[in-house]
């Protein structure tokens, strides 16, 4: 306390006290406020006022001690605050601040260091010092300090006279309470937004709080929820004893999971798989319980709809081999032990491929769909009906099967597959072929029996189709014989040992051999395969095709060329390509080579094709067409009117010429149906522009017939079979 001040105190006491004994004696004129400090002092007649004065000092002085420990205490206190506290007077010099503040603003120099300085000369930030004096109105701002969260308040302090003296800035590091807000308001967002339902009740079970996927989950508006139980959720399909069970695993180990129906606000039972949490407080007392719940119906779905596609046909929904395998080695336990036989047929359907190469994969798998319908229609409901894959199926029978039964159904299975199927609006004829097999007499294992059941189809197959043959071990024979075609064929290919033949294609008008087909013989041949019928299904089953067909094309334009170089001229050579050849992405690549190699032109080449070739892969062909088309290659359809194309594609499709399959042209004149057919591919040809060439002439009247219906150019045995390269040269030069 300053003196003055104490002084000053002390004479409003002493005035006081005069004022009292002026009364008393009332003898002056004056009143005490009206005399000076000195006056009064010097008229102190009784020595009153000096006593006075005595006690007042005394007085003073006890309280000055007591302001400065009272003033340690405040000191002692400001520094153990986590807060900063700064004093400025109004120029911004610092007055006062604490110890923490000396840390964050002075680079730790105290208060005496600092004090009557000015902040912007000491402080490691006055900005943020100044700047908060300037509106200091004892609201709280936060600011960011040193990286940290920092609240200040500041507040103005007034002298008695209302003057501003100084500024007392408070700053509290709020940091960590920022990082909580900050997290509580991701774990709100986290609540919001997480894909499960989110539910807390307190400890009598009342929801107290729910997220959105709880609504969207459960279809329950929230206001139906708050304040209810979960008890709304009951399915009714759980037994008491499940939520007796829950309710205890919940309270012994303080969390249960589980897979849980509940139902939704809509009547609907869903699948839901719920965990939920007791929340308990520092005393251990429950407080909460946090339900999260996942609805599983798709998963369930998924779950169920995987099991049974892990085991059925999709198209079909019949078994697959997996099942049918299982089934069927079940089968065979159950029929050793019972000691009854047990049969299998194999059936795989006739001309399948042609549908699904002519009309498409759609109208084919349409086709499956209705077959293994009528299959099912046709066995009791004990025995297995499965698709193998592509066009086969199996029947399994267990009970009464023995050969005759076997045979009985095969046999009605083939009569109900000669009636046509009718898919997309059209009437298909398919057929099948099917071979059977007993076990134990065929087969005395799953792997054997269905191997034995195909042998033996296939031989249905072989002898003609629409049939079923029952397994015999010749059979395994045939099998054995296909294997070793196969092999003598890559043998061949790689000895070079085919070769190929030519027949020539005849203008009869102008009376001249104006090209040729190529055809390939295989002289080493086994006699049973000799024929391209017979080895090409197999070279293009195996794939031995691609090298073939490239030795054919290569063979081919050397022959042209050779004949061209010694003056035989040919319009072009004809090649057969398969299907597989076609497929090859590098086809059209390794054709322009060959020509180039061979000094060939494009237009010196025409490619046969048959129908279901082309119909096969529509939009392949048609790119790998126009590519053979820009390259000035002829394309050819063989064996014109036995596919299933259809005039639109082929109007689409850039082809030169329609070969008439011979078994249009074998009974003209006389049938008038094929001549009615022949007359109307060749219109159709003209039609389109395109040449046309039947196929097979051997006898004039065909001919004669043919040229009378505008088919100029013919091939057949009435002018030459097809012969060895020399014998073409000869027969050419002498037509
Ligand atoms: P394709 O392309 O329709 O060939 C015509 C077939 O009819 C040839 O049989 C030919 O010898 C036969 N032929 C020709 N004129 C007559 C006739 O007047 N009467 C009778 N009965 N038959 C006649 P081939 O050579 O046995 O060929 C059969 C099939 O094998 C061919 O039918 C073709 O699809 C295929 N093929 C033949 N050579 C090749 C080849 O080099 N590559 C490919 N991918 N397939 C070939
Ligand atoms: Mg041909
Ligand atoms: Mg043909």
């Amino acid at each position: 306390m300053s003196p003055t001040l104490s002084q000053h105190e002390a004479l409003r006491y002493i005035r006081a006290k005069v004022d009292q004994l002026l009364t008393v004696m009332g003898t002056l004129p004056l009143r005490a406020e009206e005399l000076d400090d000195d006056t009064l002092i010097a008229l102190d007649p009784i020595g009153i006022i000096a006593e006075s004065f005595r006690q007042v000092i005394t007085h003073l002085n006890e309280t000055n001690d007591r302001l400065d420990v009272t003033q340690k205490e405040i000191r002692a206190i400001l520094d153990t605050l986590g807060a900063a506290v700064v004093v400025l007077d109004i120029e911004d010099r610092v007055e006062d601040c604490n110890s923490r503040a000396s840390e964050w603003f002075f680079g730790g120099a105290d208060r005496t260091q600092v004090a009557g300085r000015l902040a912007s000369e000491v402080c490691t930030c006055a900005e943020a010092l100044v700047g908060v004096r300037a509106d200091a109105d004892g609201t709280p701002h936060s600011l960011s300090l040193h990286g940290r969260d920092v609240q200040v308040v500041a507040s103005r302090i007034f002298n008695d006279a209302g003057h501003h003296t100084k500024t007392v800035i408070l700053f509290t590091d709020i940091t960590q309470q920022k990082d909580k807000e900050r997290h509580l308001k991701l774990y709100a967002e986290v609540f919001r937004h997480v894909g499960e339902g989110i539910l807390i009740t307190d400890a009598d079970n009342r929801i107290i709080e729910i997220n959105d996927a709880i609504t969207r989950i459960t279809g329950y508006p929230r206001d139906e929820l708050i304040g209810n139980t979960p008890g709304s959720f009951k399915s009714g399909l759980h037994e008491k004893s499940f939520y007796e069970d829950l309710w205890r695993t919940l309270r012994e180990q303080g969390y249960w999971q589980g897979e849980i129906f509940d139902r939704t606000h809509a009547g609907q039972i869903i699948p839901l798989l719920q965990s939920i949490s007791e929340v308990r407080d520092a005393e251990g007392v429950l407080t909460h319980h946090i339900a999260v719940m996942t609805d599983i119906s798709s998963l369930k779905e998924t779950q169920t709809r995987l099991d049974f596609l892990a085991h059925h046909d999709v198209l079909t929904e019949l078994p697959n081999r997996l099942l049918f395998s299982d089934r069927l080695h079940h089968a065979i336990e159950r029929a050793r032990r019972d000691q009854h036989p047990v049969a299998l047929l194999f059936i795989d359907l006739d001309r399948f491929k042609n549908i699904n190469d002519s009309l498409g994969h759609h109208v084919g798998d349409l086709l499956l769909i209705e077959a293994a319908n009528r299959l099912k229609g046709l066995v009791r409901r004990a025995d297995t009906v499965a698709r193998l894959g592509g066009d086969e199926f199996v029947v399994l029978l267990e009970s009464t099967a023995s050969h005759a039964t076997a045979a009985l159904l095969a046999e009605k299975i083939v009569m109900a597959f000669k009636q046509p199927f009718t898919v997309s609006g059209l009437d298909l004829h398919i057929g099948c072929s099917i071979g059977t097999t007993l076990f134990p007499d065929d087969g005395d294992d799953a792997g054997t029996l269905l191997k034995n059941a195909d042998a033996a189809m296939y031989r249905a197959k072989e002898t003609g189709r629409d049939g079923h043959v029952h397994y015999s071990a010749e059979l395994s024979v045939a099998m054995t014989d296909k294997m070793e075609l196969d092999n003598a064929l890559r043998t061949a290919v790689r000895e070079n040992s085919f070769e190929l033949y030519y027949q020539p294609i005849i203008d009869i008008t102008r009376g001249r051999v104006v090209a040729c087909e190529a055809l390939i013989r295989w002289p080493g041949g086994p006699a049973t395969a000799r024929t391209p019928d017979r080895f090409i299904p197999v070279a293009e089953e195996t794939r031995l095709i691609v090298p073939l067909g490239e030795w054919i094309l290569r063979e081919a334009l050397e022959r042209l060329c050779a004949w061209r170089d010694a003056g035989l001229g040919l319009d072009y050579v004809s090649v057969n390509i398969s299907a597989v050849q076609l497929a090859q992405p590098n086809f059209i690549d390794r054709v322009i080579a060959l020509l180039n190699e061979t000094h060939v032109a494009g237009s010196e080449l025409q490619i046969e094709l048959t129908e279901n070739v082309l119909m096969g892969d529509i939009e392949l062909c048609a790119w790998v067409l126009a590519q053979l088309r820009e390259h000035g290659i002829r394309v050819a359809i063989d064996d014109f009117g036995t596919g299933y194309s259809s005039l639109s594609y082929l109007k689409q499709l850039p082809i030169d010429n329609l070969k008439i399959d011979r078994s249009f042209v074998r009974d003209i004149p006389g049938d008038p149906n094929d001549c009615a057919i022949a007359t109307a591919v060749i219109g159709l040809a003209k039609t389109l522009g395109l040449d046309a060439i039947a196929e097979g002439i051997e006898t004039t009247e065909q001919q004669a017939y043919l040229a009378q219906i505008g088919c100029d150019k013919v091939q057949g045995y009435l002018h030459a079979r097809p012969m060895p390269a020399a014998n073409f040269e000869t027969f050419a030069r002498n037509f």
